[in-house]
């Protein structure tokens, strides 16, 4: 991936970025078309790698998108400020993202369902729970084996306003 300005490469500020943005904008390859859907998260980050957990209903588009092609791309994003100059060239926005590409498998395994929905509700309420085989029954877990991402922050350029 190429590297670009702003861009993050510490792994504390790439997890703060991850624990603070909740939505994953996770786009699949639906026949050749793309197919871009707003999702909440969990994620673990070992040794660099990074994977990410959604959970859906057992049945949908998505599912049978995945079924076909399991490579996805992902967007998530946080901080945003707004700031203005004195020309419209000089507005922008402050932002913090992370970026990458995957791979997505529809869990099977009762057992790392439940914990990849702990995963989730942790990341999302900062909460613990956990589920029992018939509450994991109920619902689809999408595991997205990262194989590459990025992550940048924008900050507001310096004598600009908020
Ligand atoms: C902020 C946010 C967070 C969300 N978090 C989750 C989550 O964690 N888990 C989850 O399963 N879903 C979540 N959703 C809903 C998600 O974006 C999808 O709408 C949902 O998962 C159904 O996707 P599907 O492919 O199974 O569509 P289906 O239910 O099979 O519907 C098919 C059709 O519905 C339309 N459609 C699908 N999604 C949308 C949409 N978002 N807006 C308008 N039209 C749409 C499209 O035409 C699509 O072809 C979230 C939505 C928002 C806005």
């Amino acid at each position: 991936m190429t590297r670009r300005e702003h861009e993050i490469t510490d792994m504390n500020r790439i997890t703060e970025i991850l624990d603070k943005c909740k939505i994953v904008h996770l786009a699949f390859i639906d026949e050749g078309k793309p197919y871009l859907l707003p999702m909440n998260y969990g994620y673990t980050m070992e040794d660099g790698r990074l994977t990410l957990y959604v959970h859906s209903a057992t049945e949908g588009h998505k599912l049978d998108v995945i079924r076909e092609n399991p490579t996805v791309s992902f967007e998530m994003e946080c901080d945003l400020e707004p700031f203005e100059g004195k020309v419209a060239c000089q507005y922008g926005l402050a932002y913090s993202t992370v970026f990458g590409m995957g791979t997505a498998e529809i869990l099977d395994d009762p057992k790392e369902k439940g914990a990849a929905l702990s995963n989730l509700m942790k990341v999302q309420s900062g909460k613990d729970f956990t589920f029992d085989e018939k509450m994991v029954s109920i619902v689809s877990v999408i595991k997205i084996r990262v194989t590459e991402y990025a992550a940048k922050h924008r900050a507001v350029p310096e004598g600009l306003q908020k």
